[in-house]
């Protein structure tokens, strides 16, 4: 399969030096599944499945290269503090997948390193739930990496399309995902991630969200839409970079310096990038 998004990203990695430290750009890797069951039967640019070793790495990596990790709540002060402070990255799990407990927990904690993780609360129970055919973490797992350090978002209720449901529907699964989280885990939950493809180019309706995510008390959020995090970036709708098993260390590296910004302007300007892409 061409990529013309790796070749492209690499090209631009080769030609500029890093821009990454003391550039006041964070960036936040947005990551679903870490599982042997990969779906490998997309382009490589819409799989959301990483693999444990490759996640291993890419962590080993993050290590080697002198990052600290900082959760989604803690970007914007640190995006519009003093630029000298230390390269920095924030990680987030979609989904709430049980392989997240399994497979990236013990690494994230091997290297020190904390993560936000976004859950479609409806999926999350007691007993253990599917989501998209695969399985999710209970609210005792949840606890348990809540109590090791590991933050929490929402990501709606029941992840739906938000843009197609009426101002009631968004606001109660904005608000109820946020209320049965801070319930189970008895405390403040701050930031919400839009499920699926983040409708960069509807300022009215991301408009009325911003609001809505305002009143129900979320102050940040993250989106598909690609890029780094600037003092500039809308604090709930924040960019992010998405990493599956066909990052190697190579593009991995690139995507963290900046190298893989530019696609956010196919993506902005043409809903029409999957066809170019492939
Ligand atoms: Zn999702």
């Amino acid at each position: 399969m061409i990529r013309l998004d790796r070749v492209v990203t690499l090209s631009f990695a080769a030609s500029r030096r890093s821009d990454t430290r003391l550039s006041g750009r964070i960036p936040v890797l947005m990551y679903h599944g870490i599982s042997h069951d990969e779906d490998t039967g997309r382009h490589p640019y819409y799989r959301t499945v990483t693999s444990p070793q490759v996640f291993e790495k890419q962590m080993a990596h993050l290590h080697r290269s002198g990052y600290s990790t900082i959760g989604v709540h803690q970007i914007r002060r640190e995006v519009e503090g003093p630029a000298e402070s230390a390269q920095l990255v924030s990680i987030t799990f979609d989904d709430g997948y049980h392989d997240f407990y399994v497979h990236a927990f013990p690494v994230l904690k091997k290297y020190g390193f904390t993560a936000t993780v976004f859950l479609p609360s409806q999926f999350i129970a007691h007993q253990r739930r599917q989501f998209r055919g695969r399985e999710c973490m209970t609210w005792n797992e949840v606890r348990e990496l809540k109590e090791s350090g590991i933050s929490f978002g929402s990501h709606t209720v029941t992840h739906p399309q938000l843009r197609e449901l009426d101002a009631s529907d968004v606001k109660s699964e904005v608000s109820g995902s946020k209320c049965s989280i801070e319930q189970e885990l008895g405390a403040p939950v701050d930031s919400f991630a839009y499920p699926y493809a983040f409708p960069e180019e509807d300022t009215e309706f991301k408009g009325r969200l911003r609001g809505i995510l305002a009143d129900a008390g979320y102050t940040c959020g993250v989106c598909t839409s690609v890029g780094r995090v600037t003092k500039q970036s809308d604090p709930y709708f924040m960019r992010r970079l998405p990493v599956n098993s066909c990052d190697d260390i190579r593009l991995f590296d690139a995507k963290l310096r900046g190298a893989y910004d530019w696609v956010s302007h196919p993506q902005k300007w043409a809903k029409s990038v999957k066809s170019w892409l492939r």
